[in-house]
């Protein structure tokens, strides 16, 4: 209980000082599944991410899980990228070469989609420990990205940034622009279980519950969404969890999700979390990107 974002609120009320929920503050995994369940509509994530930040202005040492602030790729010589959608792949997917071809066929091919070479993952990193992200990096980080129509991001955390940095462009899941296309959705059956990327999803929740309510009622697939239509999460794209992933509870979450279900095949969002049910399941796990190949 006292790992709650409501306890947390009362600590502070009651004359907790930041340092007194400094556990509680770290345990949050963003994923957002809080914040379309407050009644007040109050910003939860963000307000988490800024009680980090003051944390973080009174401690001194941070987490083992935190991140080295360093720039994690070589960012793209500040040249606008001449596609109408572009692919910020993140981690997991960037490390899967015939995945992101795969993915970016899909897209359209390359002449509508492009790769960014900079995916501002240490951004992302940053902005989820509460530390500073520098304008001059910001400025680096979208100066590619500004033509685009459409941002295809695969890092949940950097949604509403972007939406923010770059007002013109449509700032989309990799799960959502995949689902756009009629073939990869005939693919979907009422055996599978489809797995909703969670920080993604509740960055755009309003938007993005009548999409999957579309594709559940398209398709038949079961979701990781309970009844007021909140994604479970698993937590596996948290820096918590890349550190370890099982003391993160990616692996006790992924059971929970799983329990009473009866599925043949787990289809994800989140490269992250196709490792995550593997470790607990024998049923076949696989990527969205992977859908046209598999059927
Ligand atoms: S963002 Fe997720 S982990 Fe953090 S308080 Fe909300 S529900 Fe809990």
């Amino acid at each position: 209980m006292s790992h709650t974002r409501k306890a947390r609120a009362r600590a502070i009320q009651g004359g907790a000082a930041i340092e007194d929920i400094a556990a509680s503050i770290d345990s949050c995994l963003l994923c957002g599944s809080c914040e379309p369940a407050c009644p007040e509509g109050i910003g939860i994530k963000a307000m988490n991410i800024k009680q980090r930040r003051m944390l973080n202005m009174s401690r001194a040492g941070y987490p083992s899980w935190y991140p080295k602030i360093e720039r994690t790729t070589a960012g793209a010589n500040g040249r606008p990228l001449s596609r109408t959608i572009i692919l910020l792949a993140g981690e997991h997917l960037r490390s899967d070469s015939e995945m992101i071809s795969s993915v970016l066929e899909i897209l359209g091919g390359n002449k509508k989609a492009a790769l960014a070479e900079d995916d501002g993952r240490d951004i992302a990193a940053a902005l989820e420990a509460g530390l500073p992200v520098t304008q001059d990096r910001i400025d680096n980080f979208i100066k590619p990205l500004s033509r685009a129509r459409t941002l295809v991001v695969s890092e949940g955390l950097l949604h509403r940034p972007l939406m923010k940095w770059l007002p013109d462009s449509k700032v989309i899941g990799a799960g959502e622009a995949l689902l756009s296309s009629a073939s990869v959705r005939k693919t979907l059956g009422s055996e599978d279980l489809y797995v909703i990327e969670s920080r993604s999803y509740h960055s755009d929740y309003k938007r993005l519950v009548g999409f999957y309510d579309r594709l559940r009622k398209e398709t038949g697939c079961r979701m990781n969404l309970d009844l007021q239509r909140i994604a479970i999460p698993t937590g596996a794209s948290s820096l918590q969890a890349k550190e370890d992933i099982e003391a993160a509870g990616c692996l006790e979450q992924a059971a929970w999700i799983l329990k009473g279900r009866s599925v043949r095949r787990i289809v994800v969002e989140d490269l992250a979390d196709r490792e995550v049910f593997r470790r607990v399941t024998d049923v076949p796990v696989i990527h969205v990107g992977q859908l046209s190949q598999d059927n």
